[in-house]
């Protein structure tokens, strides 16, 4: 990767980032939202005999993963 093409890359991103921030901030405006990630995940009971410890799991469930603390700038 070229000098050129890295900046064009930077310059990329940053226009993402913006636009990313724009939408945020217009979704933060009219809903109440948690800042976090929301996962799904595939269950395994641990059961001896059960279908998950053949590889099959149960079906999945959301997960929150904790909250990090916010650093001053909020990142
Ligand atoms: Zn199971």
């Amino acid at each position: 990767m070229d000098l050129e093409e890295a900046s064009r890359l930077r310059q990329h991103v940053a226009r993402l980032t913006a636009e990313r921030r724009g939408v945020e901030r217009e979704l933060m405006g009219r809903h109440r939202l948690l800042r976090g990630s929301l996962l799904e995940r595939p269950k395994f009971c641990g059961k001896g005999g059960c279908r998950c410890t053949k590889g099959q799991p149960h079906s999945p469930s959301r997960y929150q993963p904790p909250l990090r603390c916010l650093n001053r700038t909020g990142k």
